[in-house]
């Protein structure tokens, strides 16, 4: 059966929705960011069409060669980082959810310097402590905050996490463990770091619900929106 993008999208929004009222939060405090790694343009523009105006992609060529295509959305990066496709990802994407270096951090100063702009970015934390995942580790945060805020063009609106999969208690309390990090490092980094973290990145199409309860302002929801598989079985 062919599942249109942009009704999945509209179904997971009226979702979004109820969980916000649920959870006793502003519906427009989420922001919904429609991972599009796994489809062509046709069904971005399902989605857009519906009113999706956040896309979220994994690799640099996607990246450029959709934001060409359609230039009037938001493009946000959620991809492992090279340092050497930097240049490629900075200015396009208006977030890049997956800073885990000072390297990175560097780099992306460079080329924000040389488009004159200061890059949004979040700092990718592995509360898990799953050596599969990327991220800093959750001690290492208040260092890091510390020494990109001498990168004037890197701008450090708040974190992301990706939480171990098939395991939804586990991870709300991934979740809330980021939530607790973000809390913490608004109050013990400097004032001018700790007024710009606000933002949460958490909770994809199997979690995001428990995210959403746990004070994610962003979730990266992939094949709730874009998989018929997945539309059809849930
Ligand atoms: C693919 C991906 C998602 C979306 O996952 P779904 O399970 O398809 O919703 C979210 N975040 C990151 C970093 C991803 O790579």
């Amino acid at each position: 059966m062919y599942v249109d993008a942009g009704s999945s999208y509209l179904k997971l929004i009226k979702e979004v929705e109820a969980s916000c009222k649920e959870a006793n939060r502003a519906f427009d405090s989420v922001c919904v960011c429609a991972v599009s790694k796994t489809v062509g343009i046709d069904k971005v523009l399902e989605a857009y069409r519906a009113g999706a105006l956040v896309f979220g992609e994994n690799r640099p060529d996607a990246l450029m060669e959709k934001h060409d295509q359609l230039p009037q959305a938001t493009w946000h990066f959620i991809g492992n980082i090279q340092s050497r496709r930097i240049e490629d990802i900075v200015g396009r994407a208006t977030l890049i959810h997956s800073v885990c270096a000072m390297r990175h951090v560097e780099k992306i100063d460079e080329c924000a310097a040389a488009l004159n702009i200061a890059q949004k970015v979040l700092v990718e934390v592995n509360v898990s402590g799953e050596e599969t995942k990327s991220g800093i580790s959750p001690r290492e945060v208040l260092d890091f905050l510390h020494e990109a805020h001498a990168f004037s063009h890197v701008q450090i609106c708040g974190f992301m996490t990706m939480a171990p999969q098939g395991d939804p208690a586990y991870a709300r309390e991934v979740f809330e463990q980021l939530a607790y990090l973000k809390e913490f490092a608004c109050s013990h980094a400097d004032e001018s770091v700790a007024k710009r973290i606000t933002e949460l990145s958490m909770g994809m199409s199997e979690d995001w619900h428990e995210a959403l309860r746990a004070g994610a302002t962003i979730i990266r929801v992939g094949r709730a929106i874009f998989s018929e598989e997945f539309s059809t079985n849930n």
